[in-house]
């Protein structure tokens, strides 16, 4: 467990960035598609260290392989694992792209405002990655990003 993704054939680029008015995470990896086995769980606990309104997360994202007709469905939870009681804003944002670079997953953003110690956020994410006029999907690897932040926790700022 350990907080990190489950499959270790999986190599998770992470890169954290605390600015001005936020927090940012990123996650970054590929997927095999036509050869997935079964599904893969993206798992990963995260905290902000921040000097006004620390807080601590888990975020989980389970990919399904991508069948012939491109219809996929991916639920993500996120929860604030801390007890505070300070409210912040956090935005999910997947952002997946196919064998060609093409990006899949324009639109899907989970987000929640006011989010305290304990909150959960749940979403399915659900998309069409078809790739051809016929609806017919093809495709050897998911690119994927996933970019997380965690705002207004430290900032009067009203940018
Ligand atoms: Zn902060």
């Amino acid at each position: 467990m350990a907080g990190e993704s489950r499959n270790r054939t999986v190599d998770v680029k992470r890169d954290v960035y605390h600015g001005n008015i936020l927090h940012s995470f990123s996650y970054t990896f590929k997927l095999p598609n036509l050869d997935m086995r079964a599904p893969w769980t993206f798992r990963e606990e995260f905290r902000t260290r921040c000097e006004s309104g620390p807080s601590s997360w888990s975020c989980e994202m389970v990919f399904h392989k991508v069948e012939d007709n491109g219809k996929v469905s991916f639920p993500v939870t996120l929860k604030r694992t801390d007890s505070g009681s300070n409210a912040v804003k956090v935005l999910v944002d997947p952002q997946i792209y196919d064998d060609f670079g093409r990006n899949l997953t324009d639109s899907w953003v989970v987000k929640g405002e006011g989010i305290r110690g304990g909150d959960v956020l749940e979403k399915t994410l659900e998309g069409d990655f078809s790739n051809t006029a016929e609806g017919f999907c093809f495709i050897l690897q998911l690119r994927v990003q996933i970019f997380i932040f965690v705002m207004y926790c430290h900032s009067t700022s009203t940018v």
